[in-house]
């Protein structure tokens, strides 16, 4: 493998090519020859350069290291994920992918995940574990969840419009006015009447009455949803997944290249060709994945259809902030996230990294996350850890060695109205062509690092058997 920020060799420089072709024209002989670009060193772009062994290709890194929102930082003997960074695999191939990566190297952790509210710690998912709430607002909840079994009756099979209506028709007002509506809108930052439904199938477990009765009277609910169980690296944070997947994927072949701190300042569809900022010179591309947020990917295309700028720019996005917690002492709670709902907690999610892996801290320290629900303004560091104290995750203030505020600038994509519209009018353009836009934040979707690594082999696949041919642009 080659990292530089040099042209890599036998790349040719392509003349301007005129605004629109035919679809299935077939691209000059010195594009088809030329290697496979690679946008974004995350785990979709390195999984996607893994799965390409052998074939000519470039990946373009715009930070000074890979890993994408699956990076750590380390301070102090403390490491920090980008926060929760938990590894699910269902996957028989990623199973197998991540095995031969890291051997030996992760432990399995039965998830404990809580949530907190009216004082009480319960039992995730809340909808199944109603018991150590006031008597009243388990009344509440179980009356409204009765009330929403018999309206779906009377009216079976209509999809709910917004996120708030899914909650409500499958749990009942109760359950959506305590948690999943103020829960939500903290994490979101808007209100889940401006949210479809669209993502919640995989990842919102949804208990049967006997589950919901059962929770409401003290019988403990675990293990329901998609994640009771999750790997993660017995030494070093997440980022140890993705530096796996640099050596094995690139470094150790001669076939790839690795740009960092690189970026992309021009892309051209139709004559196949792209350009860095500062670099003159046009590097002719045979298949191109890009993993750029989807956004990101569209303004760097300026012969784009109008059409297809218009639905980039009806994208939207959620931005976050969080804190990296060191503390002097062991954390006090023993779970591996809480989600906590009301509104007088500055945060909706805290974690505990050390919970699930000791080596996170220097010994008998503590390592967490802060999931902050204000994205602008100065942040109260005190009026946190108060609250953390407040709900139980740490003993007292003091117990806190250093607080740090990062930012997310891509957190999760918005499904609003325009979503659906927007991106498939995207992605046909793009495949049009002969792009693959792929990844979180390229396929423009809530997905974990598993379905990146899926989504970067399947690339990997579509790339090996270049197009070959330009589109409209
Ligand atoms: C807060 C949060 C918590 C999460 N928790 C979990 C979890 O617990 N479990 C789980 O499985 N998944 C989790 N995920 C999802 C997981 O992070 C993603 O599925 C995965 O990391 C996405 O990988 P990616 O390569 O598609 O995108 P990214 O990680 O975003 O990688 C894209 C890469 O492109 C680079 N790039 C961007 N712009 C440019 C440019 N102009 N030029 C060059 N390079 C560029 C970026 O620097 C980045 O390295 C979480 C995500 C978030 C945001």
């Amino acid at each position: 493998m080659c990292v530089s920020t040099h042209l890599p060799a036998g790349i040719v420089e392509l003349p301007r090519a005129r605004a629109t072709v035919d679809l299935v024209q077939p691209r000059p002989e010195s594009v088809l020859t030329a290697p496979v670009y690679i946008l974004g060193a995350g785990l979709t772009g390195l999984s996607a350069a893994h799965h390409l062994r052998g074939v000519d290709r470039v990946v373009l890194e715009k930070r000074s290291e890979v890993g994408g929102h699956a990076r750590s930082e380390r301070r102090d003997g403390f490491t920090f994920d980008v926060t929760g960074h938990w590894l699910h695999l269902r996957d028989p191939d990623m199973q197998t992918l991540v095995a031969e990566l890291l051997p030996d190297q992760l432990v399995s952790v039965t998830r404990k995940t809580n949530i907190f509210s009216h004082g009480a710690l319960l039992s995730y998912p809340f909808q199944a574990n109603l018991h150590g709430l006031p008597l009243a607002v388990v009344q509440e909840c179980l009356v409204a969840y009765i009330e929403a079994q018999r309206e779906q009756a009377k009216n079976p099979g209509q999809p709910p419009k917004t996120f708030q209506a899914f909650a409500e028709a499958r749990f009942g007002k109760g359950i959506a006015r305590h948690f999943f509506v103020p829960y939500n809108t903290k994490l979101w930052g808007m209100h889940p009447d401006q949210l479809t439904a669209d993502w919640v199938s995989r990842f919102i477990p949804v208990p049967d009455t006997e589950q919901i009765v059962g929770g409401a009277l003290g019988l403990r609910q675990e293990g329901l949803g998609y994640n009771a169980q999750f790997l993660y690296p017995k030494a070093g944070g997440i980022d140890v997944l993705p530096r796996a997947l640099l050596q094995v994927g690139i470094a150790s072949d001669p076939a790839a290249t690795l740009h960092l701190q690189t970026d992309i300042e021009e892309i051209n569809p139709v004559a196949g060709w792209l350009k860095r900022p500062g670099v003159g010179t046009r590097e002719a591309y045979r298949a191109l994945v890009s993993t750029l947020p989807l956004p990101e990917l569209i303004a760097r295309m300026p012969t784009a259809p109008a059409q297809v700028r218009e639905a980039a720019a009806n994208l939207r996005w959620v931005r976050w902030r969080y804190l990296n917690v060191a503390t002097r002492r062991p954390v006090k709670a023993d779970y591996h996230w809480v989600y906590v709902p009301e509104w007088k907690y500055p945060f909706f999610r805290v974690g505990v990294f050390t919970n699930a892996v000791d080596a996170m801290a220097p010994p008998g320290c503590g390592a967490l996350y802060v999931e902050l629900t204000a994205r602008e303004g100065p942040v109260d560091h005190a009026g946190v850890v108060a609250g953390l104290v407040e709900i139980g995750a740490i003993e007292r203030a003091e117990d806190v060695l250093f607080t740090d505020v990062r930012e997310i600038e891509y957190a999760y994509v918005v499904f609003d109205d325009a979503y659906a519209a927007s991106t498939q009018l995207i992605h046909r353009w793009l495949e049009s062509v002969g792009i693959r836009s792929c990844g979180r934040y390229g396929a423009w979707v809530y997905n974990s690092m598993e379905d990146s690594m899926i989504q970067g082999a399947a690339a990997a696949r579509w790339a090996r058997q270049a197009p070959g041919k330009r589109g409209r642009a």
